[in-house]
């Protein structure tokens, strides 16, 4: 049976993720106006609030599933603390090496920040058009290429390179390799400026006949045509992983923005009033009350991914589902919010214009929303790849 009522030992936790939250909150707009700055772990005032990582290793079997937890979590700290402010000591790499690592280099590489790089100049939503290489030279790899977008490429201590070890096997030819920081030929030549999201830093690097030792392979698997293991499909089971997490990060934003714009407007007078039929309410409360419905639907497919990854079910298709919908809520809901207060919305006394700027991103990174829908379809249709692109 699916169940997402929240106990009172998680509604606890939950409340204490909310105070960590609004201290987080007092620092996001610091770090949104001084981009060239990289924000701590930690901040003085929160370092006493227990860090979701400790929180899951002590949640027993029987308490619910962990990842369904987690994003609910996830939604609480962007709703107060807004997106990507918090760095955690685990980055999309980690992720990777959850999907595709052994469990020798998960025990190796697990406290680890690993960043994740896929996007290269030419290679983005196409993921399997990589053109870094990756070859085989005694008991080294030798890697060469660019990548672009790396999220957290500048804290991380290292970062898991996806790159080919044989152009014309196409996704066969796909391998996930551990590159540590300071190995020679990993240069980080550029920090982005971006529109949202400035807290989080995004790196670009370039490899350079950079050598790494063989067993830095994810999943160890040399072989270009056996099929799963650390290849390709290491690469989609990450997203499959995350893309629920981008989602709740973007829903917890936009609940931050319709929170914002509903005191505004009780200062105002104007409350939402739930029991009137459609036809007498305001437009303004027929807005709020479609957001707020919408942040439901998109909260549900959400936490339903998560509970299929927690039941070890296949969870492609929803875990697009709700990045599909948390995007979408990111653009509308937030762009709503806006248009509700009027002009002062969009000046920086208010946080709902970075709510706007940092929401922005949900639809575009692990996937945009174009990608999301192509998988939805062939998920629904039963279709491969080659049949629908
Ligand atoms: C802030 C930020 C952080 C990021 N972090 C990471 C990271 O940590 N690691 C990493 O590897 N990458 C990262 N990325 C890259 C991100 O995942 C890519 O930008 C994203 O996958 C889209 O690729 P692209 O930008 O090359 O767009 P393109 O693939 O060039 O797409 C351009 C447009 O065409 C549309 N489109 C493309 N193909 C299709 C299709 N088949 N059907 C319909 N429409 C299509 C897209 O939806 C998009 O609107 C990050 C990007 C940003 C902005």
């Amino acid at each position: 049976m699916v169940d997402f009522s929240i106990s009172e030992k998680d509604q606890q936790i939950f409340d204490l993720m909310k105070k960590e939250g609004l201290v987080r909150r007092k620092y996001s707009r610091y770090y949104d106006l001084h981009e060239e700055e990289i924000p701590p772990d930690e901040f003085p005032e929160a370092k006493d609030f227990p860090s979701l990582e400790s929180v899951l290793a002590g949640r027993s079997k029987e308490e619910g599933g962990a990842t369904a937890f987690s994003l609910f979590a996830s939604m609480h700290r962007a709703m107060y603390g807004g997106i990507a402010l918090r760095s955690p000591n685990r980055a999309l790499g980690n992720s990777s090496l959850t999907a595709a690592g052994t469990d020798e280099q998960k025990k190796k590489w697990g406290n680890t920040r690993l960043a994740m790089a896929n996007t290269e100049p030419g290679c983005g939503s196409d993921s399997k058009a990589i053109e870094t290489t990756a070859v085989l030279d005694g008991d080294e790899w030798v890697l060469n290429g660019e990548k672009i977008f790396v999220t957290t490429g500048i804290k991380a201590e290292g970062v898991v390179i996806w790159a080919t070890v044989d152009k014309t096997a196409g996704r066969a030819g796909i391998k996930a390799f551990v590159v540590m920081k300071g190995t020679p030929g990993l240069e980080l030549v550029k920090k982005e400026k971006k529109l949202g999201i400035r807290a989080s830093d995004t790196a670009a690097f370039v490899l350079k006949d950079c050598r790494i030792p063989r067993e830095n392979l994810l999943g160890l698997d040399e072989s270009v045509v056996k099929k799963g293991g650390g290849g390709f499909k290491g690469l989609m089971m990450t997203f499959n992983l995350t893309r629920p997490g981008v989602a709740a990060g973007g829903i917890g934003n936009t609940m931050s923005a319709l929170e914002f714009v509903k005191e505004e407007l009780e200062k105002e007078g104007v409350t939402v009033n739930y029991e009137l039929g459609q036809h007498n309410r305001t437009a303004i409360q027929q807005k709020v009350i479609e957001l707020e419905a919408e942040l439901e639907a998109a909260t549900l497919a959400t936490l339903r991914a998560g509970w299929l990854g927690d039941e070890g079910k296949p969870n492609n298709l929803e875990a697009s589902v709700s990045k599909q919908k948390g995007g979408d809520i990111c653009r509308k809901g937030t762009q709503l919010a806006l248009e509700i207060l009027g002009a002062p919305g969009i000046t920086r006394d208010y946080r709902v214009e970075q709510n706007f700027r940092d929401g922005r991103i949900t639809d575009i990174y692990e996937g945009t929303g174009e990608i999301q829908r192509l998988v939805i379809a062939r998920g629904i249709l039963n279709y491969s790849a080659a049949d629908l692109s």
